[in-house]
């Protein structure tokens, strides 16, 4: 069993429309922990999330991005994504939970230094190893991505950061520098070919790495019939987070802070998150 924090935001998104309501049944486990910010119908909870302060903001983001990122009418709703992340990667150097769920509105693997798109603000995973090494004197972090699309704002930020490790699972090409890696995945793939490549890659990387944490930016956009379909079925998600979950207890403690990116259906949503959510919980 292990101590899982979920945190989670709302905002006014379809795809998470169904939840918190379908958390009935994990949130009463004794190892599961809510941390909760705003959402319509909230009752009061002792645990609140906080947004992103300013100054965390400024050490991955330069400041005319901030400012204008500041003005959009999304601004409140990608600070608490961004927070939800940096709020799991502390609680967990505190020991207070050995793993996490972070439900988010807005993504952050398309948010870099300067830009950002793609449904992305802020960087997210960025922003929590910011925090790790400056408050808890972490070193060595990994993210790992298996959203269907390329991750350029996570690789640009790290792209000379040989103490982060990156591995980027999309379309593009296989290439790596200063221990960002892109794995090349088909534009078609079976579930057995996905699932290989992505154990097989990112095991390899972890063995010889050894972070002190794994972020794994989650997007499920790569379901048949979602905006970024490569042909993975929607099990799938659920045996790679089983694949997380075991890298994560063999290469870093069971560090393991899973980040919700793209995927756009809100039945996906809502049947894969329990599952993925109960993977993370064990026992
Ligand atoms: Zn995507
Ligand atoms: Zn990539």
């Amino acid at each position: 069993m292990k101590r899982t924090g979920i945190f989670f935001h709302y905002q006014n998104g379809e795809r998470l429309r169904d939840f918190p309501a379908l958390l009935d049944g994990i949130l009463d486990k004794d190892n599961v922990y809510l941390y909760d910010a705003y959402y319509p119908g909230k009752t009061p909870s002792s645990y609140e999330l906080d947004p992103v302060p300013i100054g965390l903001l400024t050490r991955v983001h330069d400041r005319r991005m901030i400012d204008t990122i500041s003005r959009s009418s999304d601004y409140k709703g990608a600070l608490y994504s961004a927070a939800g992340t940096v709020a799991a990667a502390a609680r967990i150097w505190r020991d207070e939970i050995d793993n996490a769920f972070v439900f988010t509105g807005y993504g952050d693997h398309h948010a870099g230094t300067s830009f950002y798109g793609g449904g992305c603000y802020f960087n997210g995973a960025a922003l929590a190893i910011s925090e790790l090494r400056q408050e808890f004197g972490a070193r060595k972090l990994a993210i790992a991505d298996t959203d269907a699309h390329h991750g350029d704002g996570t690789w640009q930020i790290f792209q000379d950061d040989p103490d982060t490790l990156y591995v980027c699972f999309c379309g593009g090409e296989s290439y790596s520098r200063n221990n960002n890696i892109n794995v090349h995945v088909p534009w078609r793939t079976t579930d057995n070919q996905y699932l290989e490549l992505v154990q097989l890659n990112l095991r390899q990387h972890l063995e010889v790495f050894r972070p002190e944490a794994l972020f794994w930016n989650w997007g499920y956009d790569g379901t048949t019939g979602d905006y970024g379909d490569i042909g993975i079925s929607p099990d799938t998600h659920v045996r790679l987070a089983e694949v997380f979950r075991q890298a994560a207890d063999d290469f870093c403690e069971s560090r393991l802070i899973v980040v919700l990116c793209g995927g756009s259906r809100r039945d996906l949503a809502s049947r894969l998150i329990p599952c993925v959510l109960r993977v993370l919980i064990g026992g």
